[in-house]
């Protein structure tokens, strides 16, 4: 890990350099105003923009929508980078190198890669590559805090924020980065129960079905557990349908309650929350076995508030020793074991990743339908726009 800070040229100096440049087309949102997502202009970057000879200029071939992106262009949140009245959107990439300065080692022109999210803020664990960790207030995420994201022709990065994808995974690159956010929720789960000198979980239990609950049921089936997971969408449908054939349980909770689901095929050594629905984790905390670790994924903007049975909660959790965390983000670390989980599941159940790949949206300057197959699309999984072939 290097100890890499992102370095930006002076704005009087950027804006010299940008002046003379080709434009490319970008899909953005102004923050603060709501359904403002719109097709704006900017200067095409260059290798050069990165200092030392580090930079690798990378064509945007296609790029994933999800419920980030709907918030953000709800005006919930999202912020513009300083000197800007806009944000390009767009955090989920993937695409191929196109130049490379003369101090890149790590890619080659040709390289299909997939850029981290989060930038670098001031605490120690910003120093030390794990960005994903940091403690500060504000934080760095592009397409999303302060920084343009990916929805464009081109963008430029340090290799510290890029993972490499191998060639025969480029029809579902695309899943890499909700694939980091599941994996690094699971890695620091087998991290923190470490504590335990001996840790054979069994049995899991994933939260919602949605792109994180699928690929969270993929990626502990794929660590061998016994997977359960919970949905309120009632039977046949598409996700039940690709949950079971990773050999995995669907159950509906209007029918099976977690707590019900726990009895029968739990208690839940691991549960993996990813319904976005805050009250299931109160529910998950009574689901959990001894010893068990509860990880919690959903960004919740709203202000729900529930009553819970806070003396029973509260005791078994002192008396079977378990654990909850919660989990944003994640670091190249995690971007490269996703890499390694999907070429995983490309190899036990081929063709499997691909039908997640339900909404793709060809052009920039069709931003409109991406917005609608991400509200309204029918068995919407992933939403992506085609930026380029691949
Ligand atoms: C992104 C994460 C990000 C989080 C919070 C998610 O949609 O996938 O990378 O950290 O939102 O902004
Ligand atoms: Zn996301």
């Amino acid at each position: 890990m290097s100890m890499t800070t992102t370095a930006r040229r002076a704005p009087m100096e950027m804006e010299a350099a940008m002046k003379d440049r080709a434009t490319m087309k970008a899909v953005a949102v102004r923050p603060g105003r709501s359904n403002s997502v719109h097709l704006a202009s900017l200067p095409k970057p260059e290798a050069a923009d990165i200092p030392n000879g580090r930079g690798v200029l990378v064509q945007v071939l296609r790029v994933g929508v999800d419920g980030t992106d709907k918030e953000i262009n709800a005006a919930e949140y999202g912020a513009a980078p300083p000197g800007y009245d806009y944000l390009v959107i767009g955090h989920e990439s993937f695409g191929r190198v196109v130049e490379v300065g003369p101090n890149v080692t790590e890619f080659a022109p040709g390289d299909y890669v997939v850029a981290t999210v989060r930038r670098p803020g001031m605490s120690i664990y910003d120093a030390i590559g794990t960005y994903d960790m940091t403690t500060d207030d504000v934080y760095f995420e592009r397409g999303i805090n302060l920084l343009h994201g990916f929805l464009t022709e081109y963008y430029v990065e340090d290799p510290e924020y890029l993972a490499k994808v191998p060639q025969a995974l480029k029809e579902v690159g695309v899943l890499l980065e909700p694939t980091t956010v599941v994996v690094k929720g699971i890695a620091q789960a087998y991290e923190i129960q470490r504590r335990l000198r001996v840790w054979r979980p069994r049995r899991a239990a994933v939260l919602g079905a949605g792109t994180i609950g699928l690929l969270a049921t993929m990626a502990l089936r794929l660590r061998g557990l016994e997977v359960t997971t919970f949905a309120r969408t009632p039977k046949p449908n598409k996700n039940a349908s690709l949950i079971e054939s990773l050999g995995a349980r669907y159950e509906i909770t209007q029918e099976v309650s977690l707590l019900e689901g726990a009895g029968t095929h739990g208690p839940f050594d691991l549960i993996f929350e990813a319904s976005g629905h805050s009250p299931l984790a109160f529910e998950a905390m009574q689901a959990l076995a001894k010893n068990g670790v509860l990880v919690l994924s959903s960004v919740t903007g709203g202000d729900k508030s529930v009553e819970v049975p806070a003396d029973r909660i509260n005791l078994d959790f002192v008396l079977g020793n378990k654990v909850m965390v919660g989990t944003v983000n994640a670091n190249r670390e995690y971007f490269e074991m996703g890499v390694r989980d999907l070429a995983q599941q490309e190899a036990a159940n081929p063709g499997w990743l691909r039908q997640l790949m339900t909404h793709p949206v060809k052009g920039l300057e069709n931003y409109a339908t991406l917005f609608e197959h991400l509200t309204n699309g029918k068995g919407a999984i992933k939403v992506y726009c085609e930026v380029a072939d691949l």
